[in-house]
């Protein structure tokens, strides 16, 4: 059974690991370097961690499991009909086809945007880290965990780190929890402009409503694209991402999607996290087994600079604080979503609670 996956991020990488040995599987990827970790990317920019700790896996890491790894091919078309991958390099037939694109960074749209970086690949990483050494500092855009694990990582490396954004409050969060958060970043040093919007950015600075904020390096971090081009040319149905159904099926038979290229319920994941797991979910389905995504329960753990956030479950309803560290989200008397500030540990337990509905 030949299995094509494209996309060699964490999705990919994880559902070929699963079925190796048991499917023939190519993995097809456009970029030319092998997998590297995207979350240790502003881990690498500060200089925490050299470029090689980036690659969790070797060339002869895909070839001891057999897995037949595409380097630098573009997929361009799935002819449906055929059941072939188009790409850059050839085609290639397939039994089953597993989109995993993953997504793109959101760009600004303002005037001078060409003077505002974007961080998605290593590449971008690179030019980040090189203009950082340069400058010294940096403003960043954006009040989600991609700007937060920057800032926080540059602020704990020692650089002059801002961050506007045009909410009130971070990752969505409600006014307490965004406010503790901010607290512990101000205390790493960073600097935030809250409910400031950048109105246009030139090589010196950035033009907002409430000023303009100087600063030659300007990185935006709000949000992604995610890249549905190749199903969208090949007639499979798109909204925002590739719509899958609770089997990551497409519209297209035998062509699935996982992680942050596809859209279920309106949902584009948006983790490494749930890009795994959702790879471990499709490979039991595709070797025949029942297996199941719960796509209404989502979760995410993160570090920002040495404070860790963990946003489990539902948490857009009223909370109340279970102690200083731990506030739980109730729809009626049912607890469905928690969140836990600086406790790796015990957001492992609430997790698995709050999963199997626990009181
Ligand atoms: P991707 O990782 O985007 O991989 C998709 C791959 O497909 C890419 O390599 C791309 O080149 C390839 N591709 C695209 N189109 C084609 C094509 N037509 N042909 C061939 N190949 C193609 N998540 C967390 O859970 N925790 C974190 O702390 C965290 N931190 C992050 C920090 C940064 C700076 C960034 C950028 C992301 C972070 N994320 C984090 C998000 C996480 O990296 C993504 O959610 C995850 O990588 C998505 O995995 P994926 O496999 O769906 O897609």
């Amino acid at each position: 059974m030949e299995l094509v996956i494209v996309g060699n991020g964490p999705g990919g990488v994880e559902l070929a690991k699963r079925l190796a040995g048991e499917f023939d599987v190519t993995v097809v990827e456009k970029e030319n370097i092998p997998h590297y970790s995207k979350p240790l990317l502003s881990h690498y920019i500060a200089g925490f961690i050299p470029e090689e700790k980036l690659f969790p896996y070797s060339r002869e890491w895909y070839e001891e499991r057999g897995i037949n790894l595409l380097l630098g091919t573009e997929a361009r078309l799935i002819d449906r009909s055929r059941k072939v991958l188009v790409t850059g390099r050839g085609k290639i037939p397939y039994d089953a086809l597993v989109i995993a694109t993953g997504a793109r960074a959101r760009e600004p749209s303002i005037p001078g945007k060409e003077h505002i970086l974007t961080l998605r690949t290593l590449n971008d990483a690179k030019l980040i880290k090189e203009r950082l050494e340069e400058e010294g500092e940096i403003t960043i855009l954006g009040g989600g965990f991609i700007a937060l694990e920057l800032a926080g990582n540059l602020a704990k490396a020692g650089y002059t780190v801002r961050v506007i954004h045009r909410g009130k409050t971070l990752l969505g969060l409600d006014g307490d929890l965004s406010e503790r958060i901010r607290v512990e970043l101000e205390g790493a040093g960073v600097e935030f402009h809250l409910e400031t919007n950048a109105l246009g950015a030139d090589e010196e600075g950035l033009k907002t409503d409430k000023g303009y904020i100087k600063g030659r390096l300007k990185v935006c971090a709000f949000g992604i694209v995610p890249n549905r081009e190749l199903a969208v040319k090949s007639g499979i149905h798109a909204g925002r991402g590739i719509l899958i159904d609770d089997r990551f099926r497409t519209s297209a038979r035998d062509v699935y999607a996982i992680g942050d290229c596809a859209e279920h319920g309106g949902v584009v994941g948006g983790t490494a996290k749930a890009a795994v797991e959702q790879a471990k979910v499709l490979a039991n389905l595709l070797r025949g087994a029942d297996d199941r995504y719960d796509f209404s329960f989502r979760s995410a753990f993160f570090k920002f600079a040495d404070f860790s956030v963990a946003i489990i479950g539902r948490t857009g309803s009223a909370g109340s604080w279970l102690d200083e560290d731990v506030k739980i989200f109730y729809e009626g008397e049912r607890p469905v979503g928690v969140v836990v500030l600086g406790n790796t540990q015990k957001a492992f337990r609430l997790e698995k609670a709050i999963k199997e509905g626990l009181p």
